[in-house]
């Protein structure tokens, strides 16, 4: 399972400043920059994960990341001087116009659709239940290295933890089941959150409800 918290134990807290995030002004300074825009039929923007790729044309945008496309709407805005001009993009969740897009989630949204998705996924509890797991892992089962073995994997994606040597069979079972149902309930939680999610087509809400349903 990816997304929200999968990021790793040291990135569990960070900070929407920290997020990637696009700049509508420094798109637009790149595609005026090229002085063979009006005879392109598209430019690229290059992103993180994709591209955003403008067609001059009809002065239509579209943000693409391997087989998936979103339109990104664009407005113009003229400067105070009333010669210039601003570029914003709108957020392609709620609409708002905005200079900045954050990637959250695999998409790209307002700083304020950002805000109240991550607070949505504190309010679930997410955050609680990844420190009992931790708890577990290394006050209980003395797995403190944990990390180490395995620096790509979120707590909630542990599997392996091995038995401490002089800990009893019993014991260590009895642990390894509260971890486990933690970890259920984590992805439970990571899941209804995503269906909570208004910016998802109801085919993907159906796909997430089918597997809630299979946890
Ligand atoms: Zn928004």
């Amino acid at each position: 399972m990816g997304g929200y918290g999968s990021g790793g134990h040291n990135k569990t807290h960070r900070r929407l400043e920290n997020f990637r995030r696009i700049d509508s002004f420094a798109f637009r300074d790149f595609v005026m920059w090229d002085k063979y825009l009006p005879f392109k039929e598209s430019v690229k923007y290059p992103l993180v994960g994709g591209d955003i790729i403008y067609y001059p044309q009809s002065m239509e945008a579209v943000i693409k990341e391997g087989d998936s496309y979103t339109d990104l709407i664009l407005s113009s805005v003229p400067g105070i001087d009333g010669k210039s001009e601003r570029l914003y993009f709108h957020c392609p969740y709620c609409g708002k116009r905005v200079r900045y897009l954050y990637r959250r989630q695999e998409r790209y949204m307002c700083r304020n659709c950002a805000k109240l998705n991550y607070a949505s996924q504190q309010k679930s509890g997410m955050d609680e239940m990844r420190l009992k797991m931790e708890r577990i892992v290394e006050k209980e089962l003395g797995y403190t290295w944990w990390y180490r073995d395995y620096p790509d994997t979120p707590i909630q994606d542990l599997w392996h933890i091995p038995k401490p040597p002089y800990m009893r069979w019993e014991k260590y079972e009895k642990l390894m089941q509260e971890f486990r149902q933690l970890q259920k309930d984590y992805e439970r939680a990571f899941w209804m959150g995503m269906a909570r999610c208004s910016m998802l087509s109801n085919k993907e809400k159906v796909g997430i409800m089918n597997h809630l349903n299979s946890l």
